[in-house]
């Protein structure tokens, strides 16, 4: 293998190996801050250059492990000491903003956050946006299909791909860099790559639709007595403000109260509240929208689906109600804490949160259970602390998650994937047909595995 590096050495542009003390200087994750493993970090300057990896690890039998901004969940990017890491973090040029078509055209290692800015200043508005977004590429985002805050109106990342170009596991580049809505000549074979957490192929160019920038922007948190009342006040959201509704997030109560503890976020109102949404419209209309917002609020304290609310009057106040959401740091220690990502119909989510708190009292009687999530989207997260130091604290808080989804037909994975962390549940949400043609799938692009093995299948 010294002569592969050797080899990539010559031929890749200067600064794209890394190998030594270079490679254990890098945290392993956002997650993880463990030394990273691999043998090589090959970091290409553009396309070209990720054929030439992905070849001569291809005839070689060098696994290949692709990262992003290793914020993924699921341990999808997950390396060894004898894998080579191909990091994206090289290609990160906005190469086009086009303010005509609406299209973006950008490098799959770009951080979201740069991606957002450089379109805001277009005026123009990239409708993907997570927590992660500091830190996350476009390339992972749409290698795991990313969801977000913005699913509710705009869809998951898959929604805005025209185009994307990748390269496959022998080296072959790939281009179907679309710029058109419409066009059904023949196979979309982008879709391969969106979504199959880069088992098929390395994506590194996309295009994406873009919105215009919406001129309104209104926003309440807004807390809730019974949750029941939470799908009667999304319905009564999107019969008012329609397409406007932009984002729908919930928090139960125990969540908000252990974020906004001393030394953490503030309380905006009353913390003793079972249920908190954050939702958000954008507009375009400056002279009605305003007040529309304050009406609808006030039709649903007075059919009672609210029971108080807060709406901020500066975008610093408003930045302030979405850390209470965004940032749980508060809730990640004493370790371990193991997050999920599950997706059901919202009518059961209050059934089966109650079907996981009861076994997890059982299994793990020390445990808390936060519970947030995309609710509008039909997604919960929970974090799980264990407060116990046992072996099998992951399994039995596993199977306290997932077992209950049965019955509610829900799935073990609504936007973080399935990576290394789900496989042994993946049959649990697709069928054995499903999971067969995924396996065809691997072993025609990828027959030597040196790609990604190992993740989502075998
Ligand atoms: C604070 C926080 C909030 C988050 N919120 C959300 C959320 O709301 N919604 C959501 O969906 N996720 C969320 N996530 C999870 C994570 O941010 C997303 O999965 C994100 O899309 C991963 O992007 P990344 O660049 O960090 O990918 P990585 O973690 O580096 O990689 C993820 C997977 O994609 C593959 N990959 C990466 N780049 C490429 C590429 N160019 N070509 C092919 N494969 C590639 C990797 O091999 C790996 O399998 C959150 C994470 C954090 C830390």
């Amino acid at each position: 293998m010294t002569d592969l590096i050797a080899e990539l050495t010559e031929k890749l542009s200067a600064g794209a190996v890394v190998t030594g003390a270079d490679v254990a200087a890098r945290a392993t994750s956002y997650w993880d801050a463990s030394p990273m493993k691999a043998r090589a970090i090959l970091r290409p300057a553009n396309t070209g250059e990720v054929s030439i990896i992905l070849t001569l690890c291809n005839e070689r039998g060098q696994k290949v492990v692709t990262h992003g901004g290793l914020t993924g969940c699921v341990q999808g990017a997950s390396s060894g000491d004898d894998d080579f890491v191909l990091s994206m973090e090289r290609m990160t040029a906005v190469e086009d903003i086009d303010t005509v078509s609406h299209t973006l055209t950008v490098q799959a290692g770009a951080v979201l956050e740069t991606v957002q800015n450089a379109v805001r200043d277009q005026r123009m508005f990239l409708p993907l946006d997570l927590g992660a977004r500091g830190s996350c590429t476009i390339g992972g985002n749409l290698a795991t299909n990313a969801g977000g805050i913005n699913v509710i109106r705009y869809g998951m990342a898959r929604a805005l791909v025209l185009g994307l170009e990748a390269v496959l596991p022998d080296g072959t580049v790939l281009s179907s860099m679309n710029k058109m809505l419409k066009n059904n000549a023949g196979f979309d074979l982008k879709q391969l790559f969106i979504g199959t957490e880069g088992t098929l192929g390395v994506i590194t160019r996309a295009v994406l639709r873009l919105q215009p920038q919406s001129t309104t922007k209104n926003t309440a948190l807004a807390a809730l007595s019974d949750f029941s009342d939470v799908p009667k006040l999304l319905n009564h959201l999107k019969g008012s403000v329609g397409a406007s509704l932009s984002a729908f997030e919930a928090m139960w109560g125990n969540y908000v109260r252990a974020v906004t503890e001393p030394g953490w976020h503030t309380a905006p109102m009353d913390r003793s509240h079972p249920y908190y949404i954050l939702f958000e419209c954008d507009g375009s209309d400056p002279v009605r929208d305003d007040d529309r917002f304050m009406e609808v609020v006030e039709q649903a304290f007075d059919e009672g689906l609210i029971v108080d609310a807060v709406l901020p009057k500066s975008e610093a106040e408003r930045q302030a109600l979405w850390a209470i959401r965004d940032d749980f740091e508060a809730v990640l220690s004493p370790k371990p804490v193991f997050l999920y990502d599950v997706s059901l119909p919202i009518t059961s989510m209050e059934a089966y949160v109650a079907d996981v708190q009861a076994l997890l009292k059982e299994r793990l009687p020390n445990s808390d259970l936060f519970t947030l999530g995309h609710v509008g989207d039909g997604n919960i997260h929970f974090f799980v602390r264990a407060n116990t130091e046992a072996t099998d604290a992951r399994s039995l808080s596993d199977c306290s998650i997932y077992e209950p989804l049965v019955k509610y037909s829900g799935s073990v994975s609504a936007e973080h994937g399935i990576g290394f962390e789900k496989k042994k549940w993946l049959a649990q949400s697709r069928s054995a047909a499903e999971i067969a043609v995924m396996r065809k799938l691997k072993a025609t692009f990828d027959p030597n595995r040196t790609l990604n093995p190992g993740v989502v299948i075998d």
